[in-house]
Formats: C-alpha cells, structure tokens, sequence
C-alpha cells in the first residue's frame, strides 16, 4: 500500500519509512502512513509560527472555517465515510462511530459560536485613585502555537476537542495523532485545509511515536502550550517535561456509579450495561465500579448481568455489533489477566470473563471483588464492570471517592436530599444524576481532578485555555 501522506504547512507529506495500520478486529492492514521524526516537527512548528505572525486570520474568518467542516461532516454521506474509518481503525462499532462523527459536527459548531464570542472585558482602572482618568482593557490574545496530542479511543472526536477550539482561539496547530488511530486525524485536517479555507500552517499533522514525535513537540521552545489526552503515566510525564509550557491534561479514570433502592433498577441496569461495554469500555467514563444498595443488589444484579449477555460482541463493520476488539491484543491480554487476579482474590464472574472464537473478549461483570484488585483501583479500559454492595449512602460515597481518579462520578436516585448531597460529596470534576458517568455533552466543562487531569475541555473553556489575557492599559 502506498503511504497516506500528513500535512506540513500545507504539503502533503511522505517519509522514507512506513508504520502499517492494521486494524483491530481482524487484524488486516487498513493503510500505511509516514513515519515522522524531530525534523518534521520543527517544519511543523515553524510553518505554524509563521502562519500566525505572517497571515493572521480574523475572528469571522476562522468561525467561517468551523462551520464548514460541520456543514460537511452533517452530510450524511460525508459523515459515513468518517464512522467507517472511525470503526475501521479502533475498532469501534459503527453505530458508535456514526454517533463519534455526529459530536464531532457539534464541537465544531461549539467552536464556532465560541470563536464569534471570544472577548476580554474592561478593567475598571478608576476603581482605584492611581487609575483615575485612564482606560483599561483586558483581551484575550492566543497563547502561541498548539501542539496537540491524542489518545486512540475517539480518534475524530478528541482530535476535534484540540483543533476546533485552537482555530477558535486563533492559535495555529501541531497535531501528533494516536499511533494506533491517525487516518480519522489525517482525513479531519484534509478537510479543513482542502474544503474548509484553512490555509496551510494553520494546521500540521505529524505522525510516528509518542516518544520520539510526541516529545519532540513537547520539547519544542516555539509550542507555547500542549494540549494532550491519554495515559496519566504520559500525561504526567509530560507534565514534568515541560514545566515552563501551558500543559493541559485530560486523563484516566475509573468511573464510579451509586445505585440507590429508590431509583427505577431496570432503567439504571440497561443504562449501565451500555456505559461499561460501549466502545469495549475504552473510554475514560465508562462505568467501572458500581455501588447498588443491598436492598435491590439482587436484581439490580440479574437485570445488569441479562444486559450485559444479550450485547452483541463481533465485527465493528456489522450494523448489529454493540461490543468489538479492544485496541490490540496486548490490552486484551492485559484484561484478562486483571479478571484473573480478581477471580484469584475471590471475585465471581456474573457473566462474560472469556474471549470468543474472534479474540474479542466479551463483556464481563464481576461481583465480590477485593476492593484493592486492579479492576477496582486501576483503569481497567476494557469491556469490565465491578458490582459492590452497600447499607448507607454514605458507605457507598466513600467508596466511590477512593480512588486516585476523578473525572466523572454519577448516582441514580430519586431522592433529591440524597442526589444533591452526592453533588456535594462525590469529589469529581462532574457529578451526572439519573444517568451513567458516561453520559457527556460536548459544549460542556468536562475534566477531572487528581490522576485525570488538571483541565476543562468543551469548546468555550478550551478557548479560554488556548487564550492569555493581555491588558491594555490607554493614559
Ligand atoms: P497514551 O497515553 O498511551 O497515548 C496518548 C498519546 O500520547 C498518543 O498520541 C501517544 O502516541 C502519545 N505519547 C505516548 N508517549 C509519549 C511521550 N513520551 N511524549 C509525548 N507523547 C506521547 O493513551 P492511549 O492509550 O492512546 O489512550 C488511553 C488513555 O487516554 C486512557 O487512560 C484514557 O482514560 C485516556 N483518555 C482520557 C480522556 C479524557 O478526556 N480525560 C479521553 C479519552 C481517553
């Protein structure tokens, strides 16, 4: 296969040597793309650089940018082109993808309508007597060029949660994709560059490792900030790399959800039994630990386990399938071995723990597991659900606050004392009642606390991450 080229400055680039994209359901190559190193990086910044120094572009014009790509991903044609990609790559069923494609056209409204709002506000300088007679105005001004670097689970979406709030800000891009998943990036950045009116330096794709590309661009003295989302281990590590840089975070999780005995268990169960295994639970707020009440654990249980049986696991290309590969075989391996320990520690399997004749392992609900097992403690990113037991609300707080994530918690009852207390208690960056952590909409701040990050994205707040306020002091 011939190489499918990445953007610098607005030329489409190939290396001298290949990286084969296979895909993770069956294991056939989809594509093949660049291998980029250091130097490509410092083409990209520099082409980024000098497109926001030499040809600025107004407010009105990048708004006008944001719009079009979500006038063309809204067209139906356009958007299944995108999902097949999306559920080629990362092996994400189709139905899922196409619903990935759909958040993405809303992002780039968001941006938009962020980009058309995007305002300082007046100082009041006369508030103080050696400000008397002068005008002070505070702008937001765009922090510098952007390198953005993404994890493979929404390979279009959280690409678009970079790029669409820099173009927004006025901040040009170098965009490091996933390994695993960079056509859905590549054909994103095509778009905008080929269809949309971004000109060339505004946006760079470079593909290759994360550690050598990746760090490249966090060593790079011109990348005024790095947005990146994945691993807290990366992420961190970033972190200490840079610590002159803006660096924004977005990391792991192991969701916690309460089930109260006064909410509707059927309702609770079905919404649970898809927010763990959607996407095969490789997404940072999917429902990892569930804490049912004694008193409705039984059927809660029974409900949640003929769920999650009737999932049906197989080819992301097939319009039935609601569960397929996880990212690779390692990661597959890597679960399995965590049920193991958990089964090993005295946990029971409610239902799935195996792998089907594919290699996809089917979706799995644990009951009786030793709260310090990795498939409580850790992110498991895998299609794993953990069933506790609690007596008082309060147990199950605790626990659900033990952990050194904090992304999303969420609690089902219909008991507003209850519910809004758990907004008080639960320590998260989000706290969803009535529905599963993993429910989210794109134009709202979402982030965690701890090991999941020291930021809020949804356009409007990336906006004002991606932008500095400059004050303007007129005499
Ligand atoms: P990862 O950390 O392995 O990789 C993320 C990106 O970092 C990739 O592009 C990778 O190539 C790059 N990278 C790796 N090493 C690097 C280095 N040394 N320097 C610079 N870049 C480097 O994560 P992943 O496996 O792709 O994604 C899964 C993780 O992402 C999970 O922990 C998940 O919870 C997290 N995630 C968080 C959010 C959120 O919004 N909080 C959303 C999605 C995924």
């Amino acid at each position: 296969m011939s190489q499918h080229p990445v953007r610098i400055d607005g030329e489409a680039v190939t290396t001298s040597t290949s990286a084969p994209i296979h895909a993770p359901y069956d294991g056939q190559e989809i594509g093949v793309v660049p291998v980029c190193d250091a130097g490509h990086v410092e083409r990209a910044v520099a082409a980024a650089r000098a497109a926001m120094r030499q040809a600025p572009l107004p407010a009105w014009r990048r708004a006008e940018v944001l719009d079009a790509v979500a006038e063309l991903l809204a067209d139906p044609a356009r958007a299944e082109e995108f999902a097949r990609v999306i559920a080629r790559e990362a092996a994400k069923p189709i139905v899922t993808a196409r619903a990935e494609v759909q958040r993405c056209t809303s992002t780039f409204r968001f941006s938009a309508a962020a980009c058309r709002g995007l305002a300082g506000h007046e100082v009041p300088l006369d508030a103080s007597a050696a400000g008397e007679g002068r005008l002070g105005v505070a702008r937001r001004v765009p922090i510098g060029v952007v390198g953005a670097i993404t994890p493979f689970n929404f390979p279009l979406n959280l690409v678009a949660h970079k790029l669409a709030p820099a173009i927004a800000a006025g901040c040009a891009v170098v965009l490091k994709p996933a390994s695993q998943t960079p056509f859905s990036a590549i054909r994103l950045a095509e778009l905008l560059l080929d269809e949309c009116g971004l000109p060339g330096g505004w946006l760079n794709v470079v593909t290759g490792s994360g550690r050598e590309v990746g760090a490249a661009l966090v060593d790079h003295d011109d990348v005024a900030m790095i947005t990146f989302t994945g691993s807290p281990e990366v992420g961190w590590g970033i972190r200490s790399a840079a610590p002159r840089k803006k660096v924004s975070l977005e990391l792991g999780n192991n969701a916690p959800v309460i089930v109260q005995p006064d909410a509707d268990i059927a309702a609770a169960a079905a919404k649970i039994a898809v927010a763990a295994t959607s996407h095969a639970g490789q997404s940072c707020i999917s429902v990892q630990r569930v804490y049912v009440h004694r008193d409705v654990a039984g059927g809660f249980l029974d409900a949640l386990a003929a769920e999650v049986a009737d999932l049906v696991v197989g080819d992301p290309l097939d319009e039935a399938t609601q569960v397929s590969a996880l990212i690779d075989e390692g990661n597959r391996d890597r679960v399995r071995t965590w049920i193991e320990e958990a089964v090993a520690g005295g946990a029971r399997i409610v239902v799935g723990g195996d792998v089907d004749t594919a290699g996809v392992l089917r979706p799995t609900v644990l009951a009786d597991v030793d709260a310090d097992a990795r498939v409580c403690r850790e992110e498991v990113f895998g299609p794993v659900v953990v069933v506790d037991v609690h007596d008082e609300v309060d147990e199950a707080f605790a626990r659900a606050n033990d952990t050194r994530y904090g992304l999303h918690a969420a609690i089902f009852t219909n008991d507003l004392a209850v519910a809004r207390r758990a907004t008080e208690v639960l320590d998260f960056g989000g706290v969803i009642v009535n529905d599963t952590p993993t429910w989210r909409a794109d134009q709202m701040p979402y982030g965690g606390l701890r090991d999941s990050g020291n930021t809020r994205e949804g356009p409007a707040y990336t906006v004002e991450e991606m932008t500095e306020l400059r004050t303007i002091v007129f005499a």
